[in-house]
C-alpha cells in the first residue's frame, strides 16, 4: 500500500487568495460594468528591460546554431553571470562573496523552500508573523512541526511584528537554529538598518544558529544607509545565506531567474558538534536534484549588469517606488498609520478593523483589490497590504476611487 507524507495533511490549506479570487469573482459579476483595479498580488506588470530582451534573443539565436549550441550548462550557473553577480550586488558593496558562492536556481520561492532540506528534522525554526508562507509551509511538508491551532504550529517559534516594534521582531525568548529574515519585507514592507540587522547576526554567531536571509526585493532600496545584502554586516559571512532574485529586480517573474549565497564558511554542526560547511551540501543538494537555468534565461539576467540593462532596471523599479510612495501619502493622508512604500514596494496598512472588513469595504466600495493582512499571520490581523506592482495610472485611479468611498 502506497502510503503518503502526512505532513501534508497538517498544512491549513492556504484559502487566502482563494477566497480573495472568490469575492472578487462574486463583486464582477454583481457589478460587470466595473473595473476592478487590482493592488493584492505581488507581481510585476511592465515587461522586461530592453537590454534584457536582446540578450534573451540572442542566447535564443545561440541556440539554433551548431557552433554556439549549449546543451547542459553548469548547475550551480554560468560563469559569465555568477561573476558579475559577485561584483555588482556583493563586491561592489564591500561584501566579500565571491562568484562561487552563488548557485544560480529558477526562483527564490524554490530555494527558500529547498534549504531547509540539508537540514536536521531536531532543529527549533524561528519564522516571522507576518510571514511570506512558503517559510513555514516547507517546514511543515517536511514534519518538522506539529499540527496547526488557531493558525500556528506547534513547534515552531513565531517572531512577531507588530506596530510597537515597526515589524522588526525582538529576538526570540527561547533558543532557535534556523531563523528566518526578509528585509524588505514581504508583507509588511519594513527595512532594517544595520545596527538591527546586526543584532541577529551576533544572535547567530553565539548561538550556533543560522539565518535564513531573503532579500528579493533588495533592489528597491534607495537609503543609502539600509544595508543592501546580510554580507555587509560584520561576522555574516559564518551564520547567513542569503535568497535573491532576478523576478523583482528586473521584471523576470515569468522568465525565472534568481541566486541563493552560500558562503564558504558558513557552517552548521552534526549530533556530535563537529562542524561541516553548508556550502558543500547545498552543492551537492543543488547539483543532485537541478539541471541548471537555461542559457538564454542566464544571458537575460547577464544584461541586468550591463550599463543599459542597469539604469532601464533602476528606471522600472523607479516606477514602482513612485507608485509605492503614491499609495503610502494617499493612504496616509486618509489617517491610516502605514509602514512600508518606502525601499519597498509594499505598503502595509493599520486599517484599525477586521482585514477582510476592510478588503471587502475597498472591494465593494473602490474596486480595488488589496491583501487581507491576516492571510500572512495572526500579527497580520487590523492590516491589509497594498502592492504598487500596477501602472501609474492604475494606481491613481485606485487612490481616488478609496478617497471617495471612504468620504462616502
Ligand atoms: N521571497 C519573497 C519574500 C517573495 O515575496 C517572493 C515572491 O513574491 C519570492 C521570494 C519568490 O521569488 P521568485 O519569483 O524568485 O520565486
Amino acid at each position: 500500500m502506497i502510503k503518503i507524507n502526512e505532513s501534508y495533511l497538517k498544512l491549513q490549506a492556504s484559502y487566502l487568495f482563494i477566497d480573495i479570487a472568490r469575492r472578487v469573482q462574486a463583486f464582477q459579476a454583481a457589478h460587470p460594468e466595473k473595473e476592478i483595479i487590482k493592488l493584492g498580488i505581488g507581481d510585476v506588470t511592465h515587461p522586461l528591460p530592453d537590454a534584457c530582451i536582446q540578450a534573451f534573443h540572442q542566447g535564443v539565436d545561440e541556440m539554433a546554431s551548431a557552433a554556439t549550441f549549449r546543451g547542459y550548462g553548469p548547475e550551480q550557473g554560468y560563469a559569465f553571470l555568477r561573476e558579475k553577480i559577485a561584483e555588482h550586488d556583493f563586491q561592489a558593496r564591500g561584501a566579500d562573496i565571491a562568484a562561487d558562492e552563488i548557485f544560480i536556481s529558477d526562483g527564490a520561492k524554490c530555494d527558500t523552500g529547498n534549504i531547509q532540506e540539508i537540514f536536521s528534522q531536531e532543529i527549533r525554526i524561528a519564522v516571522p508573523d507576518p510571514v511570506y508562507p512558503v517559510y513555514v509551509d516547507t517546514n511543515v511538508m517536511a514534519g518538522r512541526t506539529g499540527a496547526a491551532e488557531e493558525g500556528r504550529y506547534k513547534g515552531l517559534v513565531y517572531l512577531e511584528g507588530t506596530r510597537e516594534n515597526g515589524f522588526i521582531p525582538a529576538l526570540p525568548g527561547e533558543p532557535v537554529d534556523l531563523i528566518y529574515l526578509c528585509y524588505p519585507n514581504n508583507p509588511t514592507g519594513a527595512t532594517i538598518t544595520r545596527e538591527q540587522l546586526k543584532v541577529w547576526v551576533d544572535y547567530a554567531r553565539e548561538n550556533r544558529s543560522l539565518i535564513l536571509y531573503d532579500a528579493a526585493y533588495e533592489a528597491f532600496i534607495r537609503d543609502p544607509a539600509l544595508p543592501r545584502t546580510i554580507y555587509e554586516i560584520e561576522g555574516a559571512r559564518e551564520v547567513a545565506i542569503e535568497f535573491r532574485s532576478f523576478s523583482k529586480t528586473a521584471g523576470f517573474t515569468g522568465t525565472r531567474c534568481a541566486f541563493t549565497v552560500v558562503p564558504k564558511v558558513c557552517t552548521a554542526y552534526d549530533t556530535a558538534g563537529e562542524k561541516h560547511l553548508v556550502h558543500a551540501l547545498w552543492n551537492r543538494r543543488h547539483g543532485t536534484k537541478f539541471n541548471g537555468v537555461s542559457y538564454p534565461v542566464q544571458k537575460a539576467a547577464e544584461a541586468v549588469y550591463s550599463p543599459e540593462g542597469q539604469a532601464q532596471a533602476r528606471a522600472l523599479i523607479d516606477g514602482y517606488l513612485e507608485n509605492a510612495a503614491l499609495i503610502r501619502r494617499e493612504m496616509s493622508s486618509l489617517g491610516f498609520d502605514c509602514v512600508g512604500g518606502e525601499n519597498s514596494p509594499y505598503i502595509w496598512v493599520d486599517g484599525r478593523r477586521d482585514s477582510w472588513a476592510f478588503f471587502d469595504l475597498l472591494l465593494n466600495e473602490a474596486g480595488v483589490v488589496c491583501t487581507p493582512g491576516a492571510g500572512f499571520g495572526r500579527c497580520g490581523e487590523g492590516y491589509i497590504r497594498i502592492s504598487a506592482f500596477n501602472s501609474r495610472d492604475n494606481v491613481e485611479a485606485a487612490m481616488a476611487r478609496i478617497r471617495s468611498a471612504l468620504a462616502g
